[in-house]
């Protein structure tokens, strides 16, 4: 990866780690032209993946839309902290991104089954927000133009 102060074509990885549960993996990278360093982090995107709709029609998945609609749904919840509801956002899309490919054969995925992972991952990350979803609306269309359609 180039050097993000001075576009050196070559920086050296001095430092990695995975964290436990996930797919996620934070480079530590030194320059050894400018002397700076920098992290950058590397995880699934999805864009392999198609949303099956409820109307039938196929979409692309694009993980920033499905990241927006979850960090709507978490802010959305109490006046939440902005940044603390994007980690949170983060912690969920990741961990159903990584569901998505451990239980969809194919690369297509239904926007129910998203919801349905949402919801769950949702539970378990931040129960708060979980329950401002609420337990029996995970198939109302209020829930799916929060998650489903916008996904
Ligand atoms: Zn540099």
């Amino acid at each position: 990866m180039r050097c993000l102060y001075c576009s050196e074509r070559k920086t050296e990885v001095t430092n990695s780690r995975g964290i436990a549960r996930g797919a996620i993996i934070w480079r530590r990278r030194h320059c050894a032209a400018c002397d700076k360093t920098f992290t950058t982090r590397e995880t699934p995107i999805g864009d392999n993946l198609f949303v099956i709709k409820r109307n039938g029609s196929r979409q692309r998945f694009v993980y920033e839309k499905f990241f927006a609609s979850m960090y709507n749904v978490i802010h959305a919840g109490k006046n939440r902290d902005s940044g603390n509801a994007a980690k949170i956002a983060k912690k969920v899309t990741q961990a159903v991104l990584e569901q998505i490919f451990m239980n969809t054969k194919g690369k297509n995925v239904p926007t129910r089954k998203i919801i349905e992972l949402s919801y769950t991952e949702l539970r378990k990350i931040h129960r708060a927000s979980a329950f401002a979803y609420g337990t029996h609306s995970a198939y109302r269309s209020k829930s799916l133009t929060q998650i489903g359609l916008m996904v």
